[in-house]
């Protein structure tokens, strides 16, 4: 297909920020698009592979600048100045391109999809010497060969930022309406076609056939990460009785993080629940599962928890986050840092799918197939019970152990990945957190110059990859990397190649870091966006295993707000 037909579909898409609107020309757009082009469902959605797949773009501002600086024949400072002025290099790439076409009377570009995918994908395999050039002249020759308009979403897609307003959900609701006439059950059927396969290409083929049957296709595969099943939340335990029913399974809520554990011919795999493998990360839980469960092939869910090695007390999450990242002096940081693992779920043993069996059943399977090892991989500590007693003697043993509380679980129910589920409950003590992302920064001042030093919070809007300002925070960041929870060093570090537009000591960071934040109060505020602003914020901890999509929204935002009034 033309380049030029996306691009006019990228257009159509980001002139409307009514979500119909955008399904319904999404979905005329699929309904048209042939098997051999389905590789756009990636560029769609902003990659250029399965979503598991960890080849990524990657490509750096100053890459960009450069590309188009050489294909424009402007010089790189004259690039910067107007992206300066602009504020997006999708849009500097548009107006210089534009000149130069002009001038050159170039009528039409002839630019494939085919060919700019080809390109791009070449980009994630180089590596060593020279990778710098070789990349710069795979980008310069597609926005050579580009149309202006081609320039500005082939720029967006190398920086990640399509600005059409797309999600996963769209690309779902446009498959179900052109293939299925929208018929409701479709919708939640390809839903869990893409959560079993993270695959939008694959599930456009099958939805093509327009045969609800051909789901059956689509299973779990050993090795290719899954999205976690995840929890609701309740006030307390007799509310998550009644939700889950009794007897119910009542296990520690681990303060951690999730690691989703593949094994496959002899090979170990580990996902977090953003499906990043970070296997290279976690060599001792490598060792760990090899030594200590049993089984040919295997998914288990599970998490992840820190420890003092002196002390053997179990840390906060926030003390172990960094291990997530870090991909340099790994036994130096193993050896600091240790983790235990605690599974609490398996999806699939020696050849067969588990997630249709109740959870009693998978969970009684964990139990036989590990060899409980403290402080390097056990079963989640759990008792099942119907006793409000023995629960709330539980919840308090889980608190004094350092977790966070407890998870109530009805003992039939299957294993529904990416889903937020109503059998899966958890209990722990109220507090005011949520997770945000960094949307702006303000430059310090003093010893503080240079430095981005106090940082806009914003949440998730109404419309999809809309974020709201709610506040600013400069307060729980730490002056020194060594001590726990998130330096002011790593976070210019990882802030810093993100901002889109600097204003005076004001700069507009492209929303990718998320952060924990806790805060004493929400207030109505006319300052922000999104009309509320958090009283005295405070950064626990960053969020590197979470996604764009699962930060706080509004709606959440508005119902902590009522639950302050009736409080
Ligand atoms: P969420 O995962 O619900 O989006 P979150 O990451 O902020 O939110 P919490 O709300 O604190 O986490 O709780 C859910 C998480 O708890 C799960 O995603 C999982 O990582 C973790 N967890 C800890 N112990 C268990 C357990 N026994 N069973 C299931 N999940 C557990």
């Amino acid at each position: 297909m033309l380049y030029s037909k996306l691009a006019e579909l990228y257009e159509n898409l980001g002139n409307t920020t009514k979500r119909l609107e955008k399904i319904e020309i999404l979905s005329k757009f699929l309904e048209y698009l042939s098997e051999k082009d389905k590789d756009i469902l990636y560029l769609l959605n902003g990659e250029i592979y399965p979503t598991y797949d960890e080849r990524k773009i990657g490509i750096s501002n100053q890459l960009v600048i450069k590309a188009i600086s050489k294909a424009s024949g402007n010089s790189p400072d004259k690039v910067v100045q107007e992206w300066k002025k602009i504020g997006d290099l999708g849009k500097v790439a548009e107006k210089l391109i534009n000149t130069k076409k002009q001038s050159t009377l170039f009528l039409k570009s002839h630019l494939t999809t085919d060919k700019v995918i080809e390109n791009l994908r070449k980009l994630p395999e180089l590596e060593g010497e020279g990778t710098i050039e070789k990349k710069l002249i795979l980008i310069t020759e597609l926005l050579i060969s580009a149309s202006p308009i081609e320039a500005l979403y082939i720029v967006r897609t190398l920086l990640g930022d399509l600005r059409i307003g797309i999600q996963e959900s769209t690309i779902r609701e446009s498959l179900a309406k052109a293939f299925f006439n929208s018929d409701k059950e479709s919708s939640k059927i390809i839903q869990e076609a893409i959560d079993h396969s993270n695959d939008l290409a694959k599930v456009f083929l099958i939805s093509k056939k327009g045969k609800i049957s051909e789901f059956d296709k689509i299973g779990l595969e050993v090795g290719k990460p899954i999205k976690a099943m995840l929890a609701q939340k309740v006030k307390n335990i007799e509310e998550g009785f009644k939700a889950v029913g009794k007897p119910c399974a009542i296990e520690y809520k681990y303060d951690g993080f999730r690691l989703i554990i593949h094994k496959k011919d002899s090979k170990i795999k580990l996902f977090t629940r953003k499906l990043e493998n970070v296997t290279k990360q976690f060599p001792e839980a490598v060792e760990y599962i090899q030594k200590y469960v049993r089984g040919e092939s295997f998914i288990l869910d599970s998490e992840a928890i820190g420890y003092n090695k002196k002390t053997k007390e179990y840390t906060p999450f926030q003390a172990i986050s960094q291990r997530i990242r870090r991909k340099y002096n790994i036994e130096k940081i193993r050896e600091e840092l240790p983790i235990e693992i605690n599974v609490f779920d398996i999806l699939y043993y020696n050849g067969k799918s588990l997630i249709k069996e109740p959870f009693e059943k998978r969970t009684q399977l964990i139990r036989k197939i590990i060899k409980e090892t403290p402080y390097k991989i056990v079963s989640s500590k759990q008792i099942i019970t119907d006793d409000l007693n023995k629960a709330e003697e539980f919840y308090k043993k889980a608190l004094k152990d350092n977790q966070e509380g407890i998870m109530m679980k009805n003992l039939s129910t299957a294993y529904q990945p990416g889903n937020r589920v109503g059998h899966m409950l958890k209990v722990k003590p109220s507090e005011k957190d949520l997770d945000l992302v960094i949307t702006g920064a303000e430059y310090g001042t003093g010893k503080r110059s240079g430095w981005l030093s106090s940082f806009i919070l914003s949440c998730m809007g109404k419309e999809e990859q809309e974020f709201l300002e709610i506040g600013r925070v400069g307060t729980g960041i730490k002056e020194k990397d060594e001590q726990e929870g998130v330096s002011f060093n790593e976070l210019n570090d990882l802030l810093k190649p993100l901002i889109i537009k600097e204003q005076g000591k004001d700069v507009k960071i492209k929303p990718k870091i998320i952060v924990a934040v806790t805060y004493q109060e929400i207030q109505e505020s006319p300052n922000y966006s999104s009309g509320w602003a958090l009283r005295f914020p405070r950064i626990t901890s960053l969020r590197p295993d979470k996604h764009l999509s699962e930060i706080a929204s509004l709606q959440e935002i508005e119902k902590e707000v009522k639950g302050q009034k009736s409080n």
